[in-house]
């Protein structure tokens, strides 16, 4: 191997670990000063470094780096130390600390000098490269123009330290401005002291309380039995329990198909992650239960140190390890059955009616007046672990948490090279939350889900031990907000599903089941038409003829001319005299809002962290769901729903991820907060409408926050083009779209009339003159399981049209079972030959529906080929063509049968299997 062409790097010291810093008061500060005002030396100002208050030191491993830039000073400050807001508290010294208190947040300003104020201030900046001072600044006090640093470094340990300059700490509020390691090959990483004083220990109450505890679990042996059945098949054995181990130490969650193993002695960690399908573990050394940044400092949440090599672990190492010291400490534990994680009001068909089953564990640490409740909830019948913590502030004082990772796992690594790919594949596991948002699809959305280098493995790590084997899952930015005395916050939720395949329908069945029980409301599945117009009189008619078919909702769709945001007490009563006039007739009606993407005004807008201003936002600009005109969004919309009675919501251009640093916007306190803050305001809406029964489209992906449904992908500007070429594409959307989503919760799209373009040759108006592409449109839609917005001004024109809407529906309805059941891809549509999908699903009477097309000009004879194996049948299928007679047929060694059919010209067929 040669090192020729790789090239120098810079990194940026405040984007490392500050947290690991040790200072007197409180914290180092990323881009601020420690009093939380920006960066500015002498009266210039700057964008990035670290705010710091001597006494204060980082630790950093120098690996390749070998120059060291920066510039110090101290920082300009404008703080009024008179005001009301301002609190101070008494330190064991006799001094005080100032913070700033609202009612969100928290804000250390200084310490107390001389004469009872916030002294000037004046440090020492010092640099020591493997204990030689290589750098002091000599003495720097307020107002002086800050020093610049350029020296050279060598391998080993670089402490970057402030000293006070002799005259007290007080008004000490130092800045390292643009600190930065040239590097090669290898970067710097900031790593924490070796601690000083005391290790904590388990308390003997506590521990013969948790021997209690655990004595009282039943037994389970170990090595842990792989299933002896394919849970995809039948999943009635997969039951989730709480065990004790056979070792007497551990605590093991299992369902059969996954299990966690956590060790109690001297505290709580997870010490192995089973994947009991494939039999391996997932896990190659302990870790921690995630970590919490409290007041700018950096707890780890249980976990054990002293694992001697991190490729793996042997359990006796387990015996030998100890507290972590800035660990909060395991208290308790309880076992409980799982309770619903949000209301789901049940109002219309749902293919799984139930909210999950399993087992919940829940771990109470502590450290000083902070509790953490870890939660764990394995499901019964998959192989899905979910975990959420909660922590309780139970101190006298406001606490602010800055961040928090809701796991730090030292994963065993998707692949082991000794160099560096384009792309690392990752661990074959399938990572989830709740807080993810700005994309319509899970992959774009996943926003919490990192692949992090884990500093501490040099074995098998590859050559710039940059290998992606540590799982954090965190929020992108914050929360930073502050929980009050007595107060809680809760993180958002994870779920983990290892796989036991690299196969693509296998690995997708994994995921689509687990949305079917972890969000069941995405099985619901009503039949719409997406109505354009607000006329009285249109609004009767297409509720008459959806009623007359078989429809279930009309949404009235963006267009139509609904503004929910109006509110007028006329306007409420004439929608609810719809609402109520399309109940009279068993048909649900709904409405259109768009949120963001729209520019309001300057006060309302999120104003972008770059310019100060709004604009270049994600949509060019959106409004701040946290600003007065948010709120009172929020208040139209369910007001319009509560007056109206509407019970379906399309939410075009949901919150989008966008932050906001204003720091005038009253629900929020400025860029650190502004996106879970935003982002608790759109997914209690959804939370509320879920538990009103309403039915939510929404195009990005918050299905696990209680909508329904999203976009399966289509592109928009295909509704344009002439109808045979919609027919292919919309097939090829559906295929692609099925993979990891379940067919009821995607939609597409059927232009009735013209969409964005194409005219006559796009549009399936007049429908009568197009019956035979409207049919087509509906056939390979419906018997996917996917329902279309079906967009125009009525669902048929003519006796005949009606007559070929209500066959598909009567259809639809007669297999809606299994139309609704996963797909099993056959082949994706090519405009060469035959194209199709099958329904499968071995619960039911009818196993299977497979739907073929032909998209060629002339009838077509195929043998087909198909897959059985997840309908479940293992000997004889029985298999008939639409209505006809049912064939038998013995399975292969593959489980698949071939079946011989005839297709007509751009036309299609469909078989049951049995
Ligand atoms: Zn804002």
């Amino acid at each position: 191997m040669l090192f020729i062409g790789v090239a120098q790097n810079n990194i940026n010291i405040e984007e490392m670990h500050i947290s690991m810093g040790l200072q007197t008061y409180s914290a180092p500060v990323k881009n601020k000063a420690v009093t939380g005002e920006a960066l500015s030396v002498a009266g210039v100002e700057y964008k990035t470094g670290i705010g710091v208050h001597s006494q204060s030191s980082f630790k950093i491993k120098v690996n390749g780096g070998s120059q060291f830039t920066a510039k110090v000073g101290i920082n300009d400050s404008n703080i009024n130390y008179d005001l009301d807001s301002i609190t101070s508290i008494p330190l064991t010294d006799g001094k005080r600390m100032f913070y700033n208190i609202t009612d969100t947040e928290k804000q250390f300003i200084g310490v107390e000098g001389k004469d009872g104020k916030v002294d000037k201030g004046s440090v020492i900046f010092k640099l020591l490269n493997n204990g030689e001072e290589i750098y002091n600044s000599g003495i720097m006090k307020a107002g002086d123009p800050a020093k610049e640093i350029d020296v050279k470094i060598k391998r080993g340990t670089l402490e970057m330290i402030v000293d006070d300059a002799g005259d007290g700490k007080s008004g000490d509020h130092a800045v390292w401005i643009h600190p930065n390691i040239n590097y090669f090959e290898i970067p710097p990483i900031m790593v924490a002291y070796d601690y000083i004083g005391e290790t904590p220990v388990q308390s003997k109450e506590i521990n013969t309380n948790l021997k209690k505890l655990l004595a009282a679990l039943p037994a389970i042996k170990t090595p842990l039995k792989q299933p002896d059945y394919d849970w995809l098949i039948d999943n009635e054995k997969a039951k989730a329990e709480v065990y004790r181990s056979d070792n007497g130490k551990d605590i093991i969650i299992s369902n059969g198909l996954v299990a966690r193993v956590f060790r109690l002695f001297p505290n709580l960690a997870t010490v192995d992650y089973v994947n009991q399908m494939t039999g391996e573990s997932l896990l190659r050394s302990v870790s921690n239960e995630g970590t919490l940044i409290i007041d700018g400092k950096e707890y780890a949440i249980g976990g054990l140190k002293g694992q001697p090599e991190f490729a793996y672990t042997l359990l006796e190492w387990i015996d030998d390890m100890t507290i972590d010291p800035n660990s909060f400490l395991i208290e308790d534990f309880e076992v409980k059955e799982v309770s619903d994680r949000l209301e789901w009001k049940r109002v219309r068909w749902a293919s799984n009616p139930d909210m999950p089953s399993g087992k919940e564990l829940i771990f109470t640490l502590s450290k000083d007046d902070i509790v953490v409740k870890v939660h764990y909830v394995l499901y019964d019948g998959i192989p899905t672990l979910s975990k959420w913590i909660e922590v309780i502030n139970e101190g006298d004082l406001m606490v602010q948490l800055n961040e928090f990772k809701l796991e730090q796992l030292a994963m065993v690594e998707g692949e082991s090279l000794v160099d560096v790919p384009k792309h690392f594949e990752k661990p074959n596991i399938h990572i989830e939350t709740d807080y993810a948002f700005g994309a319509m699809q899970q992959k774009t959305s996943d926003k919490t889900t990192f692949w992090e280098p884990d500093p501490r493995y040099t074995s098998q790590t590859n050559y710039p031990m940059q290998l992606p084997v540590m799982l954090e899952v965190r929020p992108p930015l914050g929360p930073n907000v502050a929980i009050a005395k007595g107060d809680t916050l809760t993180t958002f939720r994870v779920w983990e599903t290892p796989f036991d395949s690299f196969d693509k329908e296998r690995k997708g069945l994994f995921v689509r089941k687990m949305y079917r029980t972890i969000s069941p409301w995405t099985t619901e599945n009503p039949i719409f038409l997406h109505l354009t117009s607000t006329d009285p009189a249109k609004i009767k008619t297409a509720v008459d003829q959806c009623a007359e078919v078989g429809y279930e909702m009309i949404i009235l769709s963006f267009g139509s001319g609904l503004n929910m945001e109006k509110e007028s007490p006329e306007y409420y009563a004439e929608f609810k005299e719809h609402v109520d006039y399309a109940k009279s007739k068993g048909i649900e009606l709904g409405g259109y809002s768009l949120l963001s993407s729209r520019w309001i005004s300057d006060e309302v807008d999120v104003i972008n962290p770059e310019t100060g201003k709004r604009g270049g936002m994600i949509f060019g600009s959106s409004p701040c769901l946290c600003s007065d005109w948010g709120y009172d969004y929020f208040r139209k919309i369910k007001t319009f729903f509560n007056e109206t009675g509407m019970s379906v919501f399309e939410n075009d251009g949901s919150y989008p991820g966008n932050v906001c640093a204003s720091t005038t916007h009253t629900y929020h306190n400025g860029l650190e907060d502004s996106q879970w803050k935003q982002y608790a305001q759109i997914q209690g809406l959804y939370k509320w409408m879920r538990s009103e029964g309403i039915y939510m489209n929404v195009p990005d992906f918050y299905i696990n926050s209680g909508t329904n449904k999203t976009g399966i992908g289509y592109r928009e500007v295909n509704w344009s083009l002439p109808r045979e070429r919609q027919l292919v594409l919309g097939r090829q959307n559906i295929y692609d779209g099925l993979w990891k989503t379940i067919p009821s919760m995607s939609w597409t799209f059927v232009p009735l009339t013209e969409y964005h373009g194409g005219g006559a040759a796009a549009t399936l108006e007049p429908l009568n003159d197009h019956l035979v592409d409207y049919e087509s449109h509906m056939m390979q839609n419906y018997g996917a399981g996917v329902q279309a917005c079906y967009r125009g001004p009525r669902l048929y024109d003519t006796p005949k049209t009606k007559a070929v809407v209500a066959h598909v529906i009567n259809w639809y309805k007669k297999y809606r079972d299994i139309l609704n059941s996963d797909v099993i891809h056959l082949k994706r549509p090519s405009g060469k030959d035959w194209d199709g999908i099958m329904h499968a699903n071995p619960q039911l009477k009818e196993k299977g529906l497979a739907m073929l097309f032909n998209p060629l000009s002339k009838e077509i004879v195929r043998e087909i080929k198909l897959p059985l194996y997840y309908t479940g049948l293992t000997k004889t299928a029985k298999v008939r063509e639409k209505e006809g007679k049912l064939k038998s047929y013995q399975l292969n060694r593959d489980y698949e049968i071939t079946v011989k059919v005839t297709i007509p010209a751009n036309s299609y067929t469909w078989l049951v299997i049995e």
